[in-house]
C-alpha cells in the first residue's frame, strides 16, 4: 500500500536479539520470541519492518521529526491488520492505541530536539510519537480519502508518487516537506490539522449541545482555526456538518438517537481515557510498592 519494499537488491534480514526488537536496516533485530497475538501476526516484527520505509528510506531530518519514523511505523500495524481481517480489526488496534496518548507535550515542537529530549515523557512527548502519531493518521486518512493520502504517504516515503526499483534512494524529509506534501495532493492548506495535532500537546475538544430541535457543535481546545467536519448519525441516517469557523449545527427535529463522530474518524479529547488511567495507577499503587520504572519503551 505504500511502495516497493525498500532494499530489494541487497536482503530481508532478522536476528536474534536478547531484547524485543530494533529496526536496523536490511538487518532488524528481533527478540519476541515468536509471540502470538489476537490479531494473528507479530506486531512486534512487522513494526520493525515498517521502519525500512519509515526511519530507513525515508528518515527524519532532526529528531523534532520522529514521528515520521514512529507514528507512521505504529499506524502501519492497524493497518495490516485492516488488510488481513478488515474493519473490526483495524479499529481494534487503534483503540488499543488511541488509549496510550497522553497530551503532555506536542508531537512536533518547531525546534531542533536530541532523540533523548523526544523520548523524555517528563519534558517531552515521549510515547505519543508513536501512538499520537498513528491516531493523526488515522484522522488525516478519512479526511483525504484513501487515493490522496497514500499518494502523499507514497512521496513522504520516496521523494516520487510513482516508485519503481532503482528509481529512488534513501532519503531525508520533515515534518513541514509533509505537509508542503498534503497541502500540494489536497490542494488545500492543511496547516490547521497539523498546528492543532502536531504543534499543540492538547487535543482539540468538541462541544455537544442540544439546542431544542438544533444540535451546535464546536471546536474548543484549538491552537488556531480548526474547520474540521463532523459526522453526526440522526436515528440511523447519517449526516455531515461543516465547520468552517470551528463550529456547526444541524436541525435534528425530535430526533431520540443522535451520535457524534459515529466511525471515530476524528481523533479528539475524551476525558475518561485519563480518568482510567488515574484510576488503574491509583489501584497499582494500593496493591504493590511502586517498582523502579528503568526499562526503556524504545523500539
Ligand atoms: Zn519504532
Amino acid at each position: 500500500m505504500i511502495g516497493p519494499y525498500p532494499f530489494g537488491d541487497e536482503k530481508m534480514g532478522v536476528v536474534h536479539t536478547p531484547f524485543l526488537g530494533m529496526e536496523h536496516q536490511t538487518i532488524n533485530a528481533y527478540g519476541n520470541g515468536y509471540a502470538q497475538s489476537i490479531f494473528g501476526y507479530d506486531g512486534l516484527l512487522q513494526h520493525e519492518l515498517a521502519h525500512e520505509w519509515f526511519g530507513n528510506q525515508v528518515t527524519n531530518a532532526n529528531w523534532d521529526d520522529y514521528w515520521l519514523h514512529e507514528g507512521f511505523g505504529t499506524y502501519m500495524q492497524p493497518l495490516y491488520a485492516q488488510y488481513l481481517w478488515g474493519n473490526m480489526a483495524y479499529n481494534a488496534e487503534l483503540y488499543q492505541i488511541r488509549a496510550k496518548i497522553t497530551n503532555k507535550a506536542a508531537v512536533v515542537s518547531g525546534q531542533s530536539q536530541t532523540e533523548e529530549s523526544v523520548y523524555d515523557a517528563e519534558r517531552g512527548p515521549g510515547q505519543d510519537i508513536y501512538n499520537k502519531g498513528a491516531l493523526v493518521l488515522h484522522t488525516l486518512r478519512h479526511y483525504l480519502g484513501d487515493d490522496k493520502f497514500f499518494q502523499a504517504v507514497r512521496e513522504l516515503v520516496y521523494g516520487t508518487a510513482t516508485p519503481q526499483p532503482g528509481n529512488f534512494k534513501p532519503r531525508y524529509s520533515s515534518t513541514q516537506e509533509f505537509i508542503e506534501i498534503v497541502n500540494r495532493i489536497s490542494g488545500q492548506d492543511m496547516h490547521w490539522f497539523f498546528d492543532n495535532y502536531l504543534y499543540q500537546a492538547q487535543l482539540p475538544k468538541l462541544a455537544v449541545n442540544r439546542n431544542g430541535e438544533q444540535l451546535q457543535l464546536r471546536w474548543l481546545q484549538t491552537k488556531s482555526a480548526f474547520p474540521m467536519p463532523v459526522e453526526v448519525m440522526v436515528d440511523g441516517e447519517l449526516h455531515t456538518v461543516a465547520m468552517p469557523t470551528g463550529q456547526g449545527s444541524l436541525n435534528i427535529g425530535a430526533a431520540a438517537r443522535v451520535q457524534v463522530d459515529p466511525q471515530q474518524y476524528i481523533l479528539k479529547d475524551r476525558p475518561h481515557f485519563a480518568i482510567y488511567h488515574a484510576w488503574e495507577k491509583a489501584r497499582r499503587a494500593q496493591a504493590a510498592p511502586a517498582k523502579n520504572k528503568s526499562a526503556k519503551n524504545r523500539h
